[in-house]
């Protein structure tokens, strides 16, 4: 009982050492108590074994992007001493097992982003334990930014324009690490879902990496493309690197404009920070909603499927719906686990309102399916297409063949995803 100490992070969406206050926090605290660190990554059933409406919450593409991060997170933990307890259940059933063979001074981990986290870290405090948050993934510090907090629920723009004229990013931070000793080996053996995830498929390679697009040069021209549907570097496909946390924002954020120090600034090598403003807009827009960002009302808003919706609603899955442009877009979705913006805009808009189903069976498909699921932005975006969220025009309705004949002009891309031409990734 009790022979050692610890200091516990909870690692959630930040899978990173790089620029991670929430880690800085534990070694801190591990540091002024005396304590081990040690870090702690549960595969929840929330994420891992749970269904929404009929849906597996996470799929493949997702569960293999986060395993793989994990395994180089547990790699680059070692050379620092620290160990990386990875374990299959709820942090606080987890934390139950480690308190048998260790005292815990106080487990850290991020602010929490949607309801979910915020309840898990309501079963730890009541064991009694100490937690503590802290932000570890936006642009902004909660404490720079008052007014545009202060605004929520409000629009993207207003938000923007007050944050734009209020805020400036951080640098971001290097972890101290400081000698901790010989890392504290784990109690349990590593679940086999952590092994089979890593096997699904190379998704995590698939996604091109951030420097490699900062290195292509096609920063320059971001905003002229970001809006098509394929083609290499046609958007930064940082979605991936953000929502697991390999990488940090803020250094993305930098990062650009490092680069406009090299190759010149000009409208799209800020149309990308403009889109990360998109990405921290939601985040904050959940933790101000809370639970109603997926219980809102609209008029879709009745989640009883008949037995004509729900014939409708497999055939959008599969890309069967027979509107080619949809149906070449859920393909992709479908084999890769990602898809362009534009194409999740299509999409959503063709199930919202050609299908008038209930958009929340949409945006639990997209959970299941996206490598780079993010509550905030997942949810976020739906909600906004479907006129329920932060729009005040009250939802987007696309007109696909318009969009089609525009983006998709030789039907290279639709050619491509329903098997009428030869198959070349580009991604
Ligand atoms: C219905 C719907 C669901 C979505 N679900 C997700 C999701 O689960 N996870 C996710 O990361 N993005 C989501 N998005 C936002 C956006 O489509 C993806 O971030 C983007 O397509 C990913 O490709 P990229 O990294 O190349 O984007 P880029 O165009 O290069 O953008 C750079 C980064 O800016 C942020 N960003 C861009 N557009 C948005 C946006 N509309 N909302 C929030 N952040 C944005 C992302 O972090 C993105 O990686 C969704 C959009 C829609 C319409």
């Amino acid at each position: 009982m009790s022979e050692r100490s610890v200091t516990i992070w909870l690692v959630r969406d930040t899978c990173r050492i790089e620029d991670n206050p929430s880690l800085n926090l534990a070694l801190e605290t591990a540091g002024q108590s005396g304590t081990a660190c040690l870090a702690l990554a549960c595969l929840e059933p929330r994420r891992w074994k749970h269904y929404q409406f009929g849906l597996a919450r996470t799929g493949s593409a997702w569960k293999s992007f986060r395993a793989n991060t994990l395994i180089q997170l547990r790699t680059e933990l070692l050379q620092h001493d620290i160990s990386l307890w990875i374990g299959a259940g709820d942090p606080s059933a987890l934390v139950r097992q480690i308190r048998e063979w260790f005292s815990i001074s106080a487990i850290i981990t991020d602010l929490p982003l949607a309801t979910e986290e915020t309840e898990e870290n309501r079963r730890l405090q009541n064991l009694g334990l100490k937690v503590l948050t802290t932000q570890s993934d936006e642009l902004f510090e909660a404490t720079n930014i008052h007014s545009a907090l202060e605004r929520l629920p409000c629009s993207f723009t207003q938000f923007r324009k007050t944050i734009e004229k209020d805020g400036s990013v951080a640098p971001s931070l290097p972890v101290k690490f400081s000698a901790m000793g010989s890392p504290v080996a784990q109690i349990w053996l590593d679940p086999p879902e952590l092994y089979e995830a890593r096997n699904f498929d190379k998704h995590r390679y698939a996604q091109p990496g951030w420097q490699q697009y900062l290195e292509s040069g096609a920063l320059s021209t971001y905003k002229k493309t970001r809006n098509a549907l394929e083609g290499a570097n046609m958007s930064s496909r940082l979605s991936a690197w953000l929502a697991h946390g390999c990488l940090s924002v803020r250094r993305a954020w930098h990062d650009t404009l490092q680069y406009e120090e090299s190759y010149g600034a000009n409208e799209s090598t800020y149309w990308l920070r403009f889109e990360l403003l998109w990405r921290e807009f939601f985040r904050w827009y959940s933790r101000h909603i809370g639970s109603a960002l997926f219980t809102k009302t609209s008029k879709n808003d009745v989640c009883k499927v008949n037995q004509s919706e729900s014939v409708l609603f497999e055939n959008w899955c599969s890309g069967n719906t027979g509107v080619d442009i949809i149906d070449a877009a859920m393909r992709e979705l479908k084999q890769t686990g990602w898809l362009s913006n534009r194409g999740r805009q299509l999409v959503a808009s063709h199930v919202i309102y050609e299908y008038g189903l209930d958009w929340r069976l949409g945006a639990a498909w997209f959970e299941s399916q996206l490598v780079d699921f993010d509550v905030a932005s997942n949810w976020g975006n739906w909600a906004y297409i479907a006129g329920v969220g932060a729009d005040p025009r009250g939802g987007r309705i696309f007109d696909l063949e318009s969009q089609a004949e525009r983006y998709d002009p030789q039907k290279t891309y639709r050619d491509r995803w329903l098997g009428l031409s030869p198959r070349k990734f580009e991604h």
